[in-house]
């Protein structure tokens, strides 16, 4: 009988464990996969949308083009996770099999920080890129905030490439002197493993004239004044908000009674759960490192060596390292890198710094395309 293998959520995490296992093991393996979209977008699609640079439609990679033939694919909502008896409801059935995997990613919670949705704009979302592609054209004066409500938070530098790209956008148009960026962050510095990537991002930031607030969270925005409210009192007046949103584990795995103070704790090395047989990875859990597509991804590739071995009667497979590179956009189509190691030295994490490059951009383009490549067949 093959080993059958529930995927919850089919994001980062979620295909490239799918993906793996079903190289690897062919018919060995039942592997089925939920999700309730009919398309992946990477998460740095939504900064390209945003700014025009993609449009809406050519970043949204179809599940049914999803090129893992042991691997099926259920577009389905997930209402009710049993982990003990490794089973799920969903909006059009029910799905039990020998190992779960949780990679449900992080939801966004707006309406915790009042005002949000009235003055600003969220661009975590698709709609929320979309909408804001939509009022940048007309925005060509005044003052504009990237601002963070909570922490933790997706892809730790995205406020920072936000603010780069925007200063790009408003140099590109002609308007940029007449418009004041700050950042807020509730951080003290931009990149906090990585002091050098930090340093670089700060000088930047200074260079293009770019207002950090660092140590600062936004709690509300006042719809009247037009004021962003922070986490000491200050307010700070803004014309265009584009927020980060409080993000929260979905409801369901909070209902299912997985999580600890907000988040799946696993086993950091092997990203076991309490329950037997029942995983989690990716942005859904607390394992310690950031919440970031390829941190997701690391971890899925260790769960699914874990059960490749297992099924093959192998030895157990190195644990999860912690470790990955992530790129950082600094503006006029220069990418920098960070690599950070959460798990060498425990609670110090560090971080090695590649300065803003076109080659970097160059293997940014190619990290999107191999994935894509890799899990969609395009
Ligand atoms: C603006 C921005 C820029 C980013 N840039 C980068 C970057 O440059 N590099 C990087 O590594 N990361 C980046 N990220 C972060 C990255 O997108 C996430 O960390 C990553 O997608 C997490 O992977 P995951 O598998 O844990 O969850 P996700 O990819 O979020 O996948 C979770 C899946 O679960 C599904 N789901 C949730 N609830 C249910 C339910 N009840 N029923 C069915 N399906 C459900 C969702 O539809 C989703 O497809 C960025 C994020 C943003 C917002």
């Amino acid at each position: 009988m093959p080993t059958s293998v529930l995927v919850l959520g089919a994001g980062f995490g979620g295909l490239e464990l799918s993906s793996r296992l079903s190289e690897q093991l062919g018919d060995a393996v039942e592997v089925t996969l939920i999700d309730r979209s009919d398309a992946f977008v990477f998460g740095f699609s939504k900064l390209d949308v945003m700014f025009g640079k993609r449009e809406p439609d050519s970043v949204r990679l179809r599940y049914a083009d999803l090129a893992t033939p042991h691997v099926r694919f259920r577009q389905e909502t997930i209402t009710a996770i049993d982990a003990g008896a490794k089973r799920v409801t969903t909006d059009r059935g029910a799905h039990e099999a020998d190992v779960l995997v949780v990679a449900l990613g992080a939801d966004y919670d707006v309406p915790a920080t009042p005002g949000l949705a009235e003055a600003g704009h969220e661009f975590y979302s698709i709609p929320g890129a979309e909408a804001v592609r939509e009022v940048l054209p007309s925005f060509s004066s005044g003052t504009a905030i990237v601002g963070v409500c909570g922490a933790p938070f997706k892809c730790p530098p995205a406020p920072s490439e936000t603010a780069f790209l925007l200063d790009e956008h408003l140099r590109a148009r002609g308007v940029r002197d007449a418009v004041r960026i700050q950042v807020v962050i509730p951080f003290g510095a931009p990149v906090p493993p990585s002091p050098a990537t930090s340093e670089a991002i700060v000088a930047r930031f200074a260079e293009r004239g770019i207002e950090f607030v660092p140590n600062r969270r936004v709690v509300s925005l006042d719809p009247d004044t037009r004021e962003a409210v922070l986490d000491d009192g200050t307010r700070l007046p803004f014309d265009l908000f584009l927020g980060i949103p409080v993000h929260r584990a979905p409801a369901v795995v909070v209902d299912a009674g997985l999580t600890e103070d907000g988040w799946i704790p696993v086993e950091p090395r092997t990203l076991a759960t309490r329950f037997p047989g029942v995983y989690a990875v990716g942005d859904v859990t607390s394992v310690g490192t950031p919440k970031a597509g390829v941190f997701a991804e690391g971890a899925a590739r260790v769960v699914a060596d874990q059960l490749i071995a297992r099924i093959r009667g192998q030895e157990e497979p190195p644990g999860y390292d912690g470790r990955a590179g992530c790129y950082i956009e600094f503006g006029d189509e220069q990418v920098a890198r960070v690599d950070v190691d959460f798990f060498s030295t425990p609670g110090h994490p560090t971080g090695t710094f590649t300065a803003p490059s076109a080659e970097l951009a160059a293997d940014k383009a190619a990290f999107g395309s191999t994935r894509r490549a890799r899990w969609f067949g395009r």
